[in-house]
């Protein structure tokens, strides 16, 4: 018999063990077919994915949650319902397009903490940015452009308080990021490697960071 498949065994995963408030949740689904429908790439995380970011915020009781890459809203949904009502949850998206599907997902999915999303280059809106005047950001979600994680992580560190979680998507590159010799070709690769680089100058003195590779519905990564 040949094996399952990963995308077969994140359907028994999603058929199993997502939480009712997104298995049972159908305007989560009606967002990802409005994205569709509006022509928007299919890059969002997976359910499992979105679940798991859910996972970290509840574990550290995030109540502030900076998110760069918004897309239509699909990764902001699972982390915005792991904050408390009176959490509040940041967005930055470079398309108004994009956008714009986000904040028809959210209001269909009636949010709260609703989603505040911030249109423009995420470096430019970044370094507008301060710590929200109620505490700084527990969690950041870094998904957008490749070339740039360097200086997103850069400013995620500035926004974030001390003990709090930074995730980066897409840190494997499907390995490509162990090939020096690809580093002039792919600016997602060499944008990541700077991160790297970064980390280990830093020689953990400022984060203590883990890089997993994952497979699942969406591949190796
Ligand atoms: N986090 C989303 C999810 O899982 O549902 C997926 C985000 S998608 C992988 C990346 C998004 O980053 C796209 O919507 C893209 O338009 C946006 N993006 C690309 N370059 C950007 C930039 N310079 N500033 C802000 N957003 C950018």
């Amino acid at each position: 018999t040949s094996s399952p498949t990963a995308s077969a065994v994140d359907a028994y995963l999603n058929s199993k063990i997502l939480h009712p408030s997104f298995g049972a949740d159908e305007s989560l689904a009606r967002g990802l077919q409005r994205a569709d429908e509006e022509g928007l790439p299919r890059i969002a995380v997976s359910p499992q994915q979105g679940q798991f970011l859910s996972v970290l915020a509840k574990s550290i009781g995030a109540e502030r949650i900076l998110e760069i890459g918004t897309l239509g809203g699909y990764s902001t949904s699972f982390l915005a319902k792991a904050l408390p009502p009176h959490g509040r949850i940041d967005t930055l998206e470079l398309e108004p397009k994009h956008a714009k599907v986000a904040q028809a997902n959210f209001l269909d999915s009636d949010l709260y903490p609703f989603p505040q999303i911030i249109i423009g280059p995420a470096l430019q809106s970044l370094k507008k940015l301060s710590q929200p005047e109620e505490g700084a950001y527990d969690l950041v979600f870094i998904d957008a452009n490749k070339d740039q994680i360097l200086e997103y992580f850069l400013e995620a560190l500035r926004l974030t308080r001390t003990g709090g979680v930074i995730v980066v998507d897409n840190a494997i590159r499907q390995g490509k990021i162990i090939l020096e010799n690809n580093t002039n070709e792919d600016i997602n690769v060499s944008g990541l490697r700077k991160l790297y680089d970064w980390v280990e100058k830093d020689q953990g003195k400022t984060v203590l960071m883990s890089a997993i590779q994952t497979v699942g519905g969406k591949s190796w990564e």
